[in-house]
């Protein structure tokens, strides 16, 4: 993609500071730290959301996110990490590129991270899961 800034990254046209590569990943610092080890984990191939990502290049990334938290967290020495991973501008995807946020955390870092838990309704769960499952078999 050629407007793609993750793209230019893995074509070698930014430069980026990287910390673990194969031939179907690259992972490198984020340049807009949320904390310190901030680490993106991008597939090389441009997929804009993960939705669009076959399952075995997904799976590919995704088996590298344990080895790769371990590291990030014990280079900084942080007590806990988040790995997420955003889709679509409501959740908050700036970068229309496929990424796994690795972000290393402490106690009382500030960072917080608490989104307003809602009282479930079970008819409505009912309803959700027969909706996803419908959803997964078609
Ligand atoms: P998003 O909000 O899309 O989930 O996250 C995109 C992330 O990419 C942000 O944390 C941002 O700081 C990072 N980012 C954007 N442009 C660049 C860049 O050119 N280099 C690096 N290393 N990170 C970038
Ligand atoms: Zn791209």
């Amino acid at each position: 993609m050629a407007d793609c800034v993750f793209c230019k990254i893995v074509a070698g046209e930014i430069p980026c500071t990287k910390v673990f590569e194969d031939g179907l990943c690259l992972a490198f610092l984020d340049i807009g730290p949320i904390s310190p080890g901030h680490t993106l984990l991008i597939p090389k191939a441009h997929y804009e959301t993960i939705h669009q990502m076959p399952a075995d290049e997904a799976a590919h990334l995704a088996r590298h996110i344990p080895s790769l938290a371990a590291a990030v967290q014990k280079a900084v020495r942080a007590e806990g990490i988040n790995v997420l991973q955003n889709n679509g501008a409501c959740s908050g995807q700036e970068v229309f590129h496929v990424h796994v946020h690795l972000i290393p955390r402490w106690p009382e870092d500030g960072l917080g991270f608490r989104w307003p838990a809602k009282q479930a309704d079970p008819e409505v769960l009912k309803q959700q899961a027969e909706a996803i499952t419908k959803h997964l078999k078609s």
